[in-house]
Protein backbone atom coordinates (compact mmCIF):
# COMPACT_ATOMS: atom_id res chain seq x y z
CA UNK A 1 0.00 0.00 0.00
CA UNK A 2 1.65 3.66 -0.97
CA UNK A 3 1.13 6.38 1.02
CA UNK A 4 -1.07 9.40 0.06
CA UNK A 5 0.55 11.83 -1.23
CA UNK A 6 -2.81 14.14 -1.08
CA UNK A 7 -3.49 15.80 1.80
CA UNK A 8 -7.22 15.78 2.65
CA UNK A 9 -9.15 18.57 4.99
CA UNK A 10 -12.56 17.89 5.30
CA UNK A 11 -15.16 20.67 5.70
CA UNK A 12 -17.16 21.43 8.75
CA UNK A 13 -20.37 22.05 7.77
CA UNK A 14 -21.69 19.93 4.32
CA UNK A 15 -23.80 21.65 2.18
CA UNK A 16 -25.47 18.15 1.00
CA UNK A 17 -28.54 18.84 2.59
CA UNK A 18 -29.50 21.87 0.88
CA UNK A 19 -29.49 20.31 -2.37
CA UNK A 20 -32.79 18.85 -4.70
CA UNK A 21 -31.70 16.13 -5.93
CA UNK A 22 -35.20 16.04 -8.37
CA UNK A 23 -33.81 19.68 -9.18
CA UNK A 24 -30.37 19.99 -10.59
CA UNK A 25 -29.90 22.94 -13.66
CA UNK A 26 -26.44 21.83 -15.35
CA UNK A 27 -23.48 23.45 -13.78
CA UNK A 28 -24.79 25.53 -10.93
CA UNK A 29 -24.91 23.37 -7.90
CA UNK A 30 -20.70 22.34 -6.24
CA UNK A 31 -20.20 19.65 -4.29
CA UNK A 32 -18.18 20.36 -0.87
CA UNK A 33 -14.72 20.04 -1.84
CA UNK A 34 -12.31 20.05 -4.36
CA UNK A 35 -8.62 19.12 -5.57
CA UNK A 36 -6.22 21.74 -6.21
CA UNK A 37 -2.44 21.54 -6.75
CA UNK A 38 -0.13 24.06 -8.00
CA UNK A 39 3.11 23.77 -10.65
CA UNK A 40 6.04 26.02 -9.78
CA UNK A 41 10.10 25.47 -10.52
CA UNK A 42 8.86 23.31 -12.68
CA UNK A 43 7.14 21.09 -10.79
CA UNK A 44 3.33 20.04 -9.68
CA UNK A 45 3.29 19.87 -6.36
CA UNK A 46 0.87 20.59 -2.81
CA UNK A 47 -1.60 17.99 -3.65
CA UNK A 48 -4.98 18.46 -1.67
CA UNK A 49 -8.40 17.94 -1.25
CA UNK A 50 -9.86 21.28 0.63
CA UNK A 51 -13.83 22.49 0.90
CA UNK A 52 -14.45 24.23 -2.51
CA UNK A 53 -13.18 27.96 -2.08
CA UNK A 54 -12.46 31.25 -4.20
CA UNK A 55 -9.47 31.62 -5.74
CA UNK A 56 -7.49 34.68 -4.76
CA UNK A 57 -6.04 35.69 -8.61
CA UNK A 58 -3.83 38.89 -9.63
CA UNK A 59 -5.71 41.33 -12.13
CA UNK A 60 -2.15 40.09 -14.43
CA UNK A 61 -2.91 36.54 -14.37
CA UNK A 62 -2.18 35.61 -17.73
CA UNK A 63 -4.76 32.76 -18.55
CA UNK A 64 -7.37 36.00 -17.65
CA UNK A 65 -5.50 38.29 -20.31
CA UNK A 66 -4.15 35.37 -23.19
CA UNK A 67 -6.28 32.14 -22.41
CA UNK A 68 -3.53 29.87 -20.86
CA UNK A 69 -6.95 27.87 -20.10
CA UNK A 70 -7.66 23.74 -20.55
CA UNK A 71 -10.21 21.94 -19.30
CA UNK A 72 -12.25 18.87 -18.96
CA UNK A 73 -15.55 17.32 -18.44
CA UNK A 74 -16.27 13.75 -16.54
CA UNK A 75 -18.95 11.86 -14.84
CA UNK A 76 -19.13 9.73 -12.23
CA UNK A 77 -21.96 7.49 -11.37
CA UNK A 78 -23.64 4.85 -9.02
CA UNK A 79 -23.95 1.56 -9.51
CA UNK A 80 -27.14 0.00 -9.11
CA UNK A 81 -25.87 -1.75 -6.07
CA UNK A 82 -24.71 2.42 -4.71
CA UNK A 83 -21.51 1.95 -5.67
CA UNK A 84 -19.58 5.17 -6.86
CA UNK A 85 -18.17 4.44 -10.55
CA UNK A 86 -15.76 6.21 -12.65
CA UNK A 87 -15.92 5.67 -17.12
CA UNK A 88 -12.86 5.88 -18.41
CA UNK A 89 -10.94 8.09 -16.39
CA UNK A 90 -7.35 7.86 -17.84
CA UNK A 91 -8.98 8.60 -21.21
CA UNK A 92 -9.68 12.15 -19.82
CA UNK A 93 -6.11 12.61 -18.39
CA UNK A 94 -4.22 11.55 -21.61
CA UNK A 95 -6.78 14.17 -23.54
CA UNK A 96 -6.14 16.83 -20.60
CA UNK A 97 -2.72 16.77 -21.11
CA UNK A 98 -2.71 16.75 -25.35
CA UNK A 99 -4.31 19.88 -24.46
CA UNK A 100 -1.88 20.79 -22.34
CA UNK A 101 0.90 20.22 -24.83
CA UNK A 102 -0.72 22.53 -27.67
CA UNK A 103 -1.46 25.25 -25.07
CA UNK A 104 2.32 25.23 -24.45
CA UNK A 105 0.93 24.50 -20.36
CA UNK A 106 3.02 21.42 -17.57
CA UNK A 107 1.51 18.13 -18.02
CA UNK A 108 -0.06 16.33 -15.30
CA UNK A 109 0.94 13.37 -13.58
CA UNK A 110 -1.39 10.65 -14.66
CA UNK A 111 -1.34 8.39 -11.53
CA UNK A 112 -1.74 11.41 -9.21
CA UNK A 113 -4.91 12.25 -11.97
CA UNK A 114 -6.52 8.90 -11.18
CA UNK A 115 -5.30 8.98 -7.26
CA UNK A 116 -7.27 12.39 -7.41
CA UNK A 117 -10.44 11.76 -9.35
CA UNK A 118 -11.02 8.12 -7.21
CA UNK A 119 -10.20 10.14 -3.74
CA UNK A 120 -12.38 13.27 -4.49
CA UNK A 121 -15.45 10.88 -6.17
CA UNK A 122 -15.04 8.49 -2.97
CA UNK A 123 -14.95 11.44 -0.64
CA UNK A 124 -18.04 12.94 -2.57
CA UNK A 125 -20.20 10.04 -3.29
CA UNK A 126 -23.38 11.28 -1.19
CA UNK A 127 -23.21 14.21 -4.23
CA UNK A 128 -23.82 11.52 -6.78
CA UNK A 129 -27.60 11.93 -7.49
CA UNK A 130 -29.43 8.39 -6.90
CA UNK A 131 -31.61 8.54 -10.25
CA UNK A 132 -30.37 6.82 -13.47
CA UNK A 133 -28.87 8.99 -15.75
CA UNK A 134 -27.88 11.37 -12.79
CA UNK A 135 -23.95 11.85 -12.22
CA UNK A 136 -21.94 13.45 -10.02
CA UNK A 137 -20.03 15.85 -13.04
CA UNK A 138 -16.41 16.80 -12.49
CA UNK A 139 -14.52 19.72 -14.11
CA UNK A 140 -10.84 19.25 -14.01
CA UNK A 141 -9.24 23.01 -15.08
CA UNK A 142 -5.58 23.94 -15.30
CA UNK A 143 -5.09 27.82 -15.37
CA UNK A 144 -2.14 30.17 -15.77
CA UNK A 145 -1.16 31.56 -12.62
CA UNK A 146 1.61 34.35 -13.84
CA UNK A 147 0.86 37.77 -12.65
CA UNK A 148 2.81 39.95 -15.67
CA UNK A 149 1.94 40.96 -18.75
CA UNK A 150 3.47 39.74 -22.28
CA UNK A 151 2.92 36.77 -24.33
CA UNK A 152 4.89 34.11 -23.41
CA UNK A 153 4.06 30.80 -21.38
CA UNK A 154 3.49 31.32 -17.65
CA UNK A 155 5.73 29.70 -15.22
CA UNK A 156 3.47 28.94 -12.53
CA UNK A 157 -0.23 27.11 -13.23
CA UNK A 158 -2.75 26.03 -11.18
CA UNK A 159 -4.57 22.13 -11.51
CA UNK A 160 -8.09 21.86 -9.92
CA UNK A 161 -10.77 19.09 -10.08
CA UNK A 162 -14.33 20.52 -8.96
CA UNK A 163 -17.24 18.08 -8.34
CA UNK A 164 -20.82 19.20 -9.41
CA UNK A 165 -24.59 17.03 -8.97
CA UNK A 166 -26.46 16.80 -12.36
CA UNK A 167 -29.50 15.33 -12.95
CA UNK A 168 -30.16 13.11 -15.77
CA UNK A 169 -29.62 15.16 -19.21
CA UNK A 170 -33.38 14.62 -20.69
CA UNK A 171 -32.55 16.16 -24.07
CA UNK A 172 -34.84 17.21 -26.54
CA UNK A 173 -33.91 16.92 -30.21
CA UNK A 174 -31.50 19.74 -31.32
CA UNK A 175 -32.28 21.58 -34.60
CA UNK A 176 -28.77 22.50 -36.27
CA UNK A 177 -27.87 25.53 -37.97
CA UNK A 178 -24.68 24.85 -40.84
CA UNK A 179 -22.80 27.55 -40.01
CA UNK A 180 -20.92 29.10 -43.25
CA UNK A 181 -20.37 32.80 -41.98
CA UNK A 182 -18.25 31.38 -38.99
CA UNK A 183 -15.67 28.72 -37.74
CA UNK A 184 -14.63 26.70 -34.88
CA UNK A 185 -11.39 25.56 -35.92
CA UNK A 186 -9.02 25.83 -38.88
CA UNK A 187 -6.08 23.21 -39.96
CA UNK A 188 -3.16 24.11 -37.33
CA UNK A 189 -5.56 25.80 -35.06
CA UNK A 190 -6.44 24.58 -31.33
CA UNK A 191 -9.63 22.68 -32.30
CA UNK A 192 -8.59 19.40 -30.94
CA UNK A 193 -7.51 21.02 -27.53
CA UNK A 194 -10.27 21.72 -24.81
CA UNK A 195 -9.39 25.17 -24.42
CA UNK A 196 -11.31 28.25 -23.35
CA UNK A 197 -11.08 30.40 -26.48
CA UNK A 198 -12.92 27.66 -28.50
CA UNK A 199 -15.77 28.29 -26.59
CA UNK A 200 -15.60 31.98 -26.46
CA UNK A 201 -14.91 32.47 -29.76
CA UNK A 202 -18.61 30.04 -30.58
CA UNK A 203 -20.67 32.01 -28.48
CA UNK A 204 -21.37 35.01 -30.79
CA UNK A 205 -22.43 31.82 -33.96
CA UNK A 206 -24.50 30.35 -31.48
CA UNK A 207 -26.22 33.57 -30.60
CA UNK A 208 -27.13 34.31 -34.06
CA UNK A 209 -28.06 30.55 -34.79
CA UNK A 210 -30.69 30.41 -31.39
CA UNK A 211 -31.96 34.02 -32.74
CA UNK A 212 -32.74 32.20 -35.98
CA UNK A 213 -34.63 29.39 -34.36
CA UNK A 214 -31.98 26.99 -33.98
CA UNK A 215 -30.29 24.61 -31.30
CA UNK A 216 -27.15 24.64 -31.97
CA UNK A 217 -24.41 25.25 -34.89
CA UNK A 218 -23.30 22.13 -37.19
CA UNK A 219 -19.73 23.50 -38.03
CA UNK A 220 -18.04 23.36 -41.39
CA UNK A 221 -14.67 23.28 -42.54
CA UNK A 222 -13.09 26.52 -42.51
CA UNK A 223 -11.35 26.29 -45.78
CA UNK A 224 -14.45 25.45 -48.50
CA UNK A 225 -17.50 25.41 -45.83
CA UNK A 226 -17.99 21.99 -46.90
CA UNK A 227 -16.95 19.26 -44.33
CA UNK A 228 -18.53 18.59 -41.18
CA UNK A 229 -16.75 19.17 -38.55
CA UNK A 230 -19.07 19.14 -35.07
CA UNK A 231 -22.17 20.54 -33.16
CA UNK A 232 -22.12 22.80 -30.38
CA UNK A 233 -19.45 20.68 -28.08
CA UNK A 234 -20.63 17.24 -29.32
CA UNK A 235 -19.62 14.89 -32.02
CA UNK A 236 -21.49 14.05 -34.92
CA UNK A 237 -22.43 10.91 -36.45
CA UNK A 238 -25.14 10.11 -39.65
CA UNK A 239 -26.85 6.94 -40.05
CA UNK A 240 -26.69 7.36 -44.21
CA UNK A 241 -28.60 3.93 -45.55
CA UNK A 242 -26.80 1.07 -43.37
CA UNK A 243 -23.82 3.03 -43.29
CA UNK A 244 -22.56 4.91 -40.07
CA UNK A 245 -20.84 7.86 -40.88
CA UNK A 246 -18.43 10.45 -38.88
CA UNK A 247 -16.24 12.97 -39.58
CA UNK A 248 -12.25 11.89 -38.77
CA UNK A 249 -10.10 13.60 -36.25
CA UNK A 250 -7.32 15.12 -38.25
CA UNK A 251 -6.40 17.82 -36.11
CA UNK A 252 -9.82 20.43 -36.25
CA UNK A 253 -12.07 18.31 -34.31
CA UNK A 254 -12.03 17.69 -30.48
CA UNK A 255 -11.31 13.80 -29.81
CA UNK A 256 -14.72 13.07 -27.60
CA UNK A 257 -14.62 10.20 -25.81
CA UNK A 258 -18.01 9.49 -25.97
CA UNK A 259 -16.83 9.44 -29.61
CA UNK A 260 -15.16 6.63 -29.11
CA UNK A 261 -17.06 5.02 -26.84
CA UNK A 262 -19.82 4.87 -29.77
CA UNK A 263 -17.49 3.79 -31.97
CA UNK A 264 -16.47 1.09 -30.19
CA UNK A 265 -19.82 -0.21 -28.60
CA UNK A 266 -20.96 0.07 -32.47
CA UNK A 267 -17.98 -2.22 -33.81
CA UNK A 268 -18.99 -4.82 -31.11
CA UNK A 269 -22.44 -4.84 -32.01
CA UNK A 270 -21.07 -5.65 -35.67
CA UNK A 271 -21.69 -2.08 -37.06
CA UNK A 272 -18.89 -0.71 -39.36
CA UNK A 273 -18.21 2.64 -38.75
CA UNK A 274 -16.75 4.72 -41.15
CA UNK A 275 -14.38 7.60 -39.70
CA UNK A 276 -13.58 10.28 -43.21
CA UNK A 277 -14.60 13.75 -44.80
CA UNK A 278 -18.57 14.22 -44.87
CA UNK A 279 -19.50 16.79 -46.50
CA UNK A 280 -22.74 18.99 -46.41
CA UNK A 281 -23.62 17.94 -50.01
CA UNK A 282 -23.21 14.20 -48.95
CA UNK A 283 -26.05 14.81 -45.92
CA UNK A 284 -28.28 17.21 -48.17
CA UNK A 285 -28.26 14.18 -51.77
CA UNK A 286 -29.29 11.73 -48.75
CA UNK A 287 -32.07 13.08 -47.04
CA UNK A 288 -33.34 13.81 -51.10
CA UNK A 289 -32.78 10.52 -52.25
CA UNK A 290 -34.83 9.24 -48.32
CA UNK A 291 -31.53 7.34 -47.21
CA UNK A 292 -30.53 10.12 -44.00
CA UNK A 293 -31.80 7.52 -41.49
CA UNK A 294 -30.43 9.01 -38.16
CA UNK A 295 -28.25 12.09 -37.17
CA UNK A 296 -26.91 11.97 -33.59
CA UNK A 297 -24.61 13.98 -31.63
CA UNK A 298 -22.08 12.37 -28.86
CA UNK A 299 -20.65 13.76 -25.55
CA UNK A 300 -20.27 13.68 -21.99
CA UNK A 301 -22.94 15.46 -20.99
CA UNK A 302 -25.69 14.56 -23.05
CA UNK A 303 -24.70 11.12 -23.94
CA UNK A 304 -26.49 11.11 -27.32
CA UNK A 305 -28.55 13.67 -28.42
CA UNK A 306 -30.77 13.05 -31.58
CA UNK A 307 -31.15 15.63 -33.94
CA UNK A 308 -34.44 16.83 -35.59
CA UNK A 309 -33.22 18.90 -38.07
CA UNK A 310 -30.30 20.78 -39.68
CA UNK A 311 -31.06 23.82 -42.11
CA UNK A 312 -28.42 24.42 -44.54
CA UNK A 313 -28.53 27.56 -47.19
CA UNK A 314 -32.32 28.42 -46.22
CA UNK A 315 -33.73 24.72 -46.67
CA UNK A 316 -34.47 22.86 -43.54
CA UNK A 317 -33.91 18.89 -43.31
CA UNK A 318 -36.39 17.63 -41.40
CA UNK A 319 -35.41 14.20 -39.74
CA UNK A 320 -38.73 11.74 -39.16
CA UNK A 321 -36.70 8.74 -38.75
CA UNK A 322 -35.81 6.82 -36.05
CA UNK A 323 -33.43 6.83 -33.67
CA UNK A 324 -32.21 3.26 -33.04
CA UNK A 325 -28.20 3.22 -33.40
CA UNK A 326 -28.60 6.64 -31.13
CA UNK A 327 -30.72 4.73 -28.57
CA UNK A 328 -28.88 1.46 -28.47
CA UNK A 329 -25.36 3.41 -28.02
CA UNK A 330 -27.26 5.10 -25.08
CA UNK A 331 -28.96 2.40 -23.38
CA UNK A 332 -25.44 0.25 -23.70
CA UNK A 333 -23.28 3.38 -21.83
CA UNK A 334 -26.29 4.00 -19.02
CA UNK A 335 -26.38 0.20 -18.90
CA UNK A 336 -22.24 0.23 -18.22
CA UNK A 337 -22.71 2.83 -15.83
CA UNK A 338 -25.30 1.09 -14.00
CA UNK A 339 -23.68 -2.51 -14.07
CA UNK A 340 -26.74 -3.49 -15.68
CA UNK A 341 -24.22 -4.22 -19.06
CA UNK A 342 -21.36 -6.67 -19.37
CA UNK A 343 -18.20 -4.70 -19.85
CA UNK A 344 -16.83 -6.18 -22.52
CA UNK A 345 -13.54 -3.01 -22.57
CA UNK A 346 -13.47 -3.00 -18.75
CA UNK A 347 -14.47 1.10 -19.21
CA UNK A 348 -15.92 1.62 -15.40
CA UNK A 349 -13.92 1.07 -12.56
CA UNK A 350 -15.23 1.78 -9.09
CA UNK A 351 -13.61 4.70 -7.07
CA UNK A 352 -11.83 3.77 -4.19
CA UNK A 353 -9.91 6.11 -1.65
CA UNK A 354 -6.64 6.86 -2.02
CA UNK A 355 -5.80 4.45 1.00
CA UNK A 356 -6.53 1.33 -1.23
CA UNK A 357 -4.46 2.32 -4.33
CA UNK A 358 -1.61 0.71 -4.50
C1 LIG B 1 -15.85 17.94 -24.77
C2 LIG B 1 -16.24 18.13 -26.21
C3 LIG B 1 -16.79 17.11 -27.00
C4 LIG B 1 -17.21 15.78 -26.43
O1 LIG B 1 -16.19 15.07 -25.82
P1 LIG B 1 -16.55 13.91 -24.78
O2 LIG B 1 -15.21 13.40 -24.38
O3 LIG B 1 -17.35 12.90 -25.52
O4 LIG B 1 -17.31 14.54 -23.68
C5 LIG B 1 -17.01 17.35 -28.34
N1 LIG B 1 -16.74 18.54 -28.89
C6 LIG B 1 -16.23 19.57 -28.16
C7 LIG B 1 -15.94 20.86 -28.83
C8 LIG B 1 -15.97 19.39 -26.80
O5 LIG B 1 -15.50 20.40 -26.08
Amino acid sequence: MSESKINISKTESSRLSEIDFDNLPFGKFFSDHMFQADYEDGEWKDFRIAPLENLSIHPGNLAWHYGQSIFEGMKASKSKDGIPMLFRPEEHIYRLNASARRMCMPEFPEEMFIEAVHTLVEMEQGWIPPQEGAALYLRPLMIAMDEALGVRPSAKYKFMIMTLPVGPYYAQPVSLLAEETYIRAAKGGVGEAKTAGNYAGSLYPARLAKEAGYDQIMWLDAKEFKYIQEVGTMNIFFVIGDKIITPETTGTILKGITRNTAIEILNFNGYQVEERPISIDEVVKAHNEGLLKEVFGTGTAAVIAKVSKIAYRGNDMVLSGGSEIGDMIKKTINGLRLGTEIDHWNWTVAAKGSQVIV
